[in-house]
């Protein structure tokens, strides 16, 4: 395969070098992050004074860690470092968990993440001859304008679709030659459904690629898309503390996401003790973000579980890869005792063939247990008054969950675009728990 670099460069630097970079960033950064009062604290706390106190990169561990819970003590202005005059944008996350927080750009920093973003689209192939439909939320959710702006970078022609509205998003596919799409994973399979529903033939579209992100998917998942669709599907990284998408992306060999370790400095420790793991193993990304001057944010917590592969990627980037994360640490359900993630059912539904491509796990309290149910959508073609066949396929997701999760959950199966279909970020798992209990 032949690989194209953004910034050959850059992407390609020796590690001592790219370490060295990281060293004069993080320096940087921590001088900026001095002038915001919450840092001014903690810092000053921790021993640290002036960038000078900051020696080596392995310093970077006497910088205590933040937490969502800190950004949100400090709404509004509490982590601004710029006089409020040179801010020319905001971004808040989703809130996916809680109270959004909300994160400062000025001038340089819009600059350096259109940049990250560009690379990242750049890695997957695309160039400016294609064209690229931003099936996302535009708004305060970083992937609509952060997706935007490094299309435009790489000159290709950006159609600001935004979510929703499937057949609107066929006609615009089918009328302006749409080659590569932007979407969360639940959304392209949502898309995938409604044009066998509708009709569109596949050779309509001139559809190659994907990128999905935003929430976490398993590898059957990926590769269910990208059957369905015959498109290459491209994991997508980021959050709005780190600027938004483009922290880490999927190369052409699509093996993890390459973290762009020139404006990231990433860590995996033990969420519990909050020590690093060993090299490989799985915990808590923590990130320090070394290219947004406005909003500093160092080491922070992002409570979404990976770990780093320990090869070097075949497409020649020295930029260590991440594996697919698998969800946040308070994404974990307790059942009966058991640990459980959601997409431990996830990986297991969608490697079976005959479920369709949407599904729900609902969790509920019945006398003193807790009771599961997964719920799926059938695939089209299966038929919903056909008892004899639908109870066995019922009975054979249940096994295999069964073995899969060591959990007994009860099985529903529902008429294929019957379960509910959230634009943005899905929402996968119903907790029905009395929240005291
Ligand atoms: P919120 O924290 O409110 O969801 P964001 O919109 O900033 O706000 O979302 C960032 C989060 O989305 C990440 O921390 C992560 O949990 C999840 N996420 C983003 N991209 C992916 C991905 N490719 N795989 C798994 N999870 C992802
Ligand atoms: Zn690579």
């Amino acid at each position: 395969m032949i690989y194209q670099y953004w910034n050959e460069r850059m992407e390609t630097l020796p590690r001592a070098e790219l370490e060295a970079y990281q060293l004069e960033q993080l320096k940087k950064i921590v001088a900026v992050a001095l002038r915001t009062p919450f840092y001014q604290k903690r810092l000053g706390e921790a021993g640290i004074h002036d960038a000078d106190d900051i020696r080596s990169l392995a310093d970077i561990r006497r910088v205590p860690f933040t937490t969502k819970h800190d950004l949100r003590d400090g709404f509004p202005y509490g982590f601004l470092s710029v006089p409020k005059d040179e801010v020319i944008r905001l971004h808040a996350s989703s809130g996916t968990t809680g109270t959004p927080t909300t994160i400062y750009f000025n001038k340089e920093d819009i600059a350096r993440w259109t940049n990250f973003v560009a690379r990242s689209i750049y890695a997957t192939g695309c160039n400016k001859t294609d064209v690229f439909q931003n099936m996302i939320t535009y708004g305060l959710f970083t992937g609509g304008l952060g997706f935007h702006f490094g299309g435009e970078a790489v000159g290709m022609l950006v159609i600001p679709s935004g979510a929703g509205n499937t057949t609107r998003q066929f006609k615009l596919m089918q009328d302006f030659g749409t080659t590569v799409v932007h979407a969360t994973p639940s959304f392209l399979l949502h898309v995938e459904a409604k044009m066998r529903e509708e009709g569109v033939m596949r050779e309509s579209l001139a559809l190659k690629r994907a990128f999905a992100g935003a929430e976490p998917y398993s590898e059957d998942t990926r590769r269910r898309i990208e059957a369905l669709l015959h498109i290459d599907v491209y994991n997508s990284y980021g959050l709005s503390e780190m600027n938004g998408p483009g922290v880490a992306f999927e190369c052409q060999t699509k093996d993890g996401l390459h973290i762009w370790e020139d404006g990231y400095i990433a860590e995996i420790v033990n969420p519990d003790t909050l020590e690093p793991v060993p090299d490989g193993e799985v915990g808590e990304l923590v990130l320090t973000c070394l290219c947004r001057e406005a909003s500093p944010i160092l080491r922070y917590r992002t409570r979404d579980l990976t770990g780093f592969y320990t090869e070097p990627c075949s497409c020649g980037r020295t930029h260590r890869r991440l594996r697919r994360i698998t969800g946040r640490t308070d994404d974990m359900l307790i059942i009966n005792g058991v640990n459980l993630f959601p997409s431990q059912i996830e990986e297991v539904i969608m490697s079976i063939k005959e479920v369709g491509n949407n599904y729900l796990i609902v969790v509920e309290k019945e006398g003193v247990l807790d009771r599961l149910t997964v719920k799926t959508e059938v695939g089209l073609g299966i038929f919903m008054d056909d008892t004899r066949p639908l109870n066995a396929l019922k009975e054979r997701i249940r096994k295999t969950l069964q073995s899969m999760i060591t959990i007994n959950p009860r099985v529903e199966l529902h008429e294929s675009g019957s379960l509910p279909v959230s634009e943005g970020k899905a929402k996968r798992v119903q907790d029905n728990r009395p929240k005291d209990v």
